[in-house]
């Protein structure tokens, strides 16, 4: 049972039930046009990861904006995007496992699929559902560029791999996927530019190792809301991955630019939306959204506006606040705005976004992706 939306179109923000999941509608299209503005005037395209938001609106939004198609990780989100309607998905990740993998291939009919391969065993997997399809379904080598988690290592055992796919008659061998997670967060900014740069540089040695085979690498992508801006600029990679930009999560928000302050590139545009349910002191205010409402695995919510008013702690169904100025009023049933510490897992806790403009629902999009782990 999906639950009903808790908004009605053109009904005031404050007369919204909660939890619920909010988007500032004018902070949203500002952070989409940002990152297509970025790329003006460069061969690059963004490829957003729809794994942020799991919603097949917000990817045609996005690629109404320039992006060649979008991300997933799973199977179930490729397929949610596609049935909502998105032309275009890359599969940022390994499919193994005979049901998923035939799910992958009968997707490959109905849109373009491609997908990202780093073993031997899996690539033999892929052409034979591919066959018994009858697709030719692209796939990407995924090197490991500093993250350690998939990937083959650079150089020689990518070149192997990309050889296999080329020479198997139900695949397309399609490039490369080079995302380096883990240079995303990095807070300074010279240190964040030079783990991306160290991703950057095995990713072109490999490409022209592949080159000078004979295999070209039509697709060289990667990249999140912490990097984009270094792989744009590299010269080599064709497409950029960033997923979380559209919101901004305050875990982004740590970054820093060059000069030391905070990063600027994009605002925040996703809120849980929560109501003060207790007041039991003047120092302490509890909400009715803890942690079955956010995600808390990069940190605690901010509470937006508030800088005087902390959120402490997240328990099952209660978010605890310490009030630091005695002079904040936060009475009993006032509604307020959390910027959540993680906004992918925040996102996969609600079945709707509630967008809004001028303090008025204006869209009520449904997270068709939402709890798509297979
Ligand atoms: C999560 C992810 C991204 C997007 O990263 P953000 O930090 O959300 O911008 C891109 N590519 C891959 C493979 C990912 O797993």
């Amino acid at each position: 049972m999906i639950p009903s939306p808790p908004a009605e179109i053109g009904m005031p923000l404050d007369a919204v039930d909660t939890p619920a999941l909010l988007i500032d509608l004018d902070a949203f299209d500002r952070n989409v046009a940002r990152l297509a503005h970025a790329l003006e005037g460069t061969a690059v395209r963004p490829r957003p990861h729809a794994k942020s938001h799991k919603c097949p609106v917000i990817a045609l939004r996005q690629m109404a904006a320039g992006a060649v198609g979008v991300c997933c990780q799973k199977v179930g989100e490729a397929e949610a995007m596609v049935y909502g309607g998105v032309p275009n998905v890359l599969v940022s990740n390994q499919i193994v496992g005979r049901s998923k993998i035939a799910r992958l291939a009968a997707l490959a009919k109905q849109a373009w699929v491609a997908v990202c391969a780093d073993h031997p065993a899996n690539v033999t997997d892929l052409n034979d559902a591919a066959l018994a399809y009858r697709v030719r379904l692209p796939v990407l080598v995924e090197i490991n560029v500093g993250m350690d988690r998939c990937g083959v290592e650079p150089g020689e055992p990518a070149l192997a791999l990309a050889k296999q796919i080329a020479a198997s008659p139900g695949l397309r061998f399609a490039g490369l996927q080079a995302y380096h997670g883990s240079a995303q967060h990095v807070r300074e900014f010279a240190k964040r530019k030079d783990a991306a740069d160290t991703g950057i540089e095995k990713t072109r040695r490999t490409v022209e190792l592949l080159a000078r085979h004979g295999l070209s690498c039509e697709l060289v992508t990667g990249a999140g809301t912490g990097s984009y801006r270094f792989e744009a600029g590299s010269g080599v990679f064709t497409e950029l991955q960033a997923g979380s930009y559209i919101f901004m999560d305050a875990d982004y928000a740590k970054n820093l630019a060059p000069d030391g302050s905070t990063t600027t590139d994009f605002e925040h545009s996703l809120f849980v939306w929560a109501t003060v349910m207790s007041r039991p002191t003047k120092e302490r205010a509890v909400l009715d959204a803890g942690l079955k409402a956010l995600s808390v695995d990069a940190g605690l919510p901010w509470v937006a506006g508030m800088p005087d008013v902390e959120y402490v702690r997240a328990a099952d169904e209660h978010g605890k606040l310490t009030l630091h100025d005695p002079a904040r009023s936060l009475d009993l049933g006032i509604k307020l705005r959390l910027i959540p510490g993680h906004c992918d897992p925040t996102a996969n806790l609600y079945d709707w976004y509630v967008g809004y403009r001028n303090d008025r629902v204006e869209a009520i999009w449904p997270i068709a992706a939402r709890g798509a782990g297979r």
